[in-house]
C-alpha cells in the first residue's frame, strides 16, 4: 500500500467548483491587487480574528515585511528557534539584523525557558515558530516579550487553523506571517502569504511597502517593493478558506490515530503531548524514533513517503556555523534532528493507511 508524502496531485479534486469564479476574475482584468485579493484579505482577518491581513506573493516574504514594518533591520537581534524551515531565520538576515538561535523543548518547539538566557541589549524581537503546525508555549513568550519589551513576530506560516483555547495561531504577537505553499493546510496552486496585525500604524505601513510605496498611480510615500499575492491565488484561498476547519480536523483524526496507534512502542517511539487546549493543525506529524536511519529506510522500502523535518538544525547549516554556533550548543534539538521522522498524515491519508503505517512501524521493531 503506497501512502504519499506530497498530495498535490491530489489536492484539487473539484476543480469545476472554482471555475466561475475564475471565469469572473479573469473577464474583470482585475489581475493586480484588486477587489478578489481585497475580499481575500478581509475573509483571512475574519479567521484569524485580527484587523488587518495583507496577502503577500510567500510566506517568506510575509515574514520579512513584518519585520520591517515593526522597524527591525541592522544592529538588531532577533531570537527564534533553532529547528524551523530556513525561512525564520533568513527572513530576519534579509532584513539585516542577526539571528540568535534558542534550542527546542519536548514538543519540537521554541523551549520558552531558554529566551531570557538569549536576549542581549541588541535584541528587538522574538519569531516563535508554530513549528510543524503545533502552537508553542505563546502565553509564556509574550510574557517574557512584554517583560523585556520586545516585540513578536510569529511564524504561523505553516499553523492555519491551529489555536490555544480558541485564540487563533497568528492572533498573538504584534505583526504575523502565514504561508499557502502547496504543503501548508491551507494552499494555493502555487505561492501565496499573508501577514496578520491589529495594529493600524503597521497595516498601513505594509499596504503601501508591498506595493512599490505607491499611494496612487502617480505618488509614493516611500520605496518600496512588489510582494504582491496574485489575485489568481486569492481566489482559490478565498473557496477553500471554507474548508480549512473540515480539512484540519481530517489531519488531526490521522494524528489522533497515529498517537494511539504508536503508544504501544513507548520503548522505542516518542511521541510529544498534546497540551490541554491546544489545536494542533498538523502540517506535519512529527515523531522521535529509536533507529531512525533504519526505520525510515525500512518505512520507504515498503512504500510510506516518510521524511525527515529536519536532519540539520538552523545552527548547524553552513551560514549558522559562519554566525559562531558550533555543534553541541542546543543539545535538545541536536537529538532530535538525529531522531525524528515526519510520518505522511494529511487529510489525503485515509484510516486504513494509518493502521498500515503504524503495523509496518511495530514489524520494524518486533522482529529486532
Ligand atoms: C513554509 C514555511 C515558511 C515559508 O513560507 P513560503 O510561503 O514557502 O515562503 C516559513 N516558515 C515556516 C515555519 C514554514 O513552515
Amino acid at each position: 500500500m503506497r501512502v504519499k508524502y506530497a498530495y498535490l496531485d491530489e489536492q484539487f479534486p473539484a476543480l469545476d467548483e472554482y471555475l466561475p469564479e475564475l471565469r469572473e476574475l479573469v473577464k474583470s482584468g482585475e489581475f493586480t491587487i484588486g477587489p478578489y485579493v481585497e475580499k481575500f484579505e478581509g475573509k483571512f482577518a475574519d479567521y484569524i480574528g485580527v484587523k488587518h491581513c495583507i496577502s503577500t506573493n510567500t510566506g517568506t516574504d510575509a515574514l520579512i515585511l513584518a519585520l520591517k514594518s515593526l522597524g527591525i533591520g541592522p544592529g538588531d537581534e532577533v531570537i527564534t528557534v533553532t529547528n524551523t524551515f530556513y525561512a525564520s531565520a533568513g527572513a530576519i538576515v534579509a532584513v539585516g539584523a542577526k539571528p540568535v538561535f534558542v534550542d527546542s523543548d519536548y514538543r519540537y518547539q521554541i523551549d520558552d525557558t531558554k529566551i531570557e538566557a538569549a536576549i542581549s541589549k541588541n535584541t528587538k524581537a522574538i519569531i516563535p515558530v508554530h513549528w510543524a503546525g503545533m502552537p508553542p508555549k505563546m502565553d509564556e513568550i509574550l510574557k517574557i516579550a512584554r517583560t523585556h519589551n520586545l516585540k513578536v513576530v510569529e511564524d504561523a506560516c505553516p499553523a492555519t487553523g491551529a489555536h490555544i483555547n480558541g485564540k487563533k495561531a497568528g492572533s498573538f504577537g504584534d505583526v504575523n506571517a502565514f504561508s499557502m505553499h502547496p504543503l501548508k493546510p491551507l494552499n494555493v496552486m502555487g505561492d501565496g502569504g499573508m501577514i496578520v496585525t491589529d495594529s493600524d500604524e503597521a497595516a498601513d505601513w505594509l499596504l503601501k511597502y508591498r506595493n512599490h510605496g505607491m499611494v496612487d498611480r502617480n505618488h509614493i510615500d516611500m520605496w518600496g517593493v512588489n510582494a504582491r499575492l496574485q489575485p489568481i491565488q486569492a481566489v482559490i484561498a478565498t473557496k477553500l478558506l471554507d474548508s480549512i476547519d473540515h480539512l484540519v480536523d481530517l489531519r488531526v483524526r490521522n494524528a489522533k490515530l497515529l498517537d494511539e496507534g504508536l503508544s504501544d512502542l513507548k520503548d522505542f517511539v516518542y511521541v510529544p503531548p498534546r497540551l490541554e487546549g491546544y489545536k494542533e493543525a498538523y502540517q506535519l506529524y512529527l515523531a522521535s524514533f529509536q533507529r531512525r536511519d533504519e526505520l525510515i529506510k525500512f518505512l520507504i522500502d515498503n512504500e510510506i513517503e516518510a521524511k525527515i523535518h529536519y536532519p540539520i538544525p538552523l545552527h548547524l547549516q553552513k551560514p549558522g556555523l559562519a554566525l559562531g554556533y558550533k555543534k553541541g550548543d542546543f543539545p535538545v534539538a541536536e537529538k532530535q534532528a538525529d531522531e525524528i521522522i515526519t510520518i505522511p498524515a494529511h487529510q489525503h491519508v485515509e484510516p486504513n493507511q494509518i493502521e498500515f503505517i503504524v503495523d509496518k512501524i511495530k514489524e520494524f521493531y518486533h522482529k529486532m
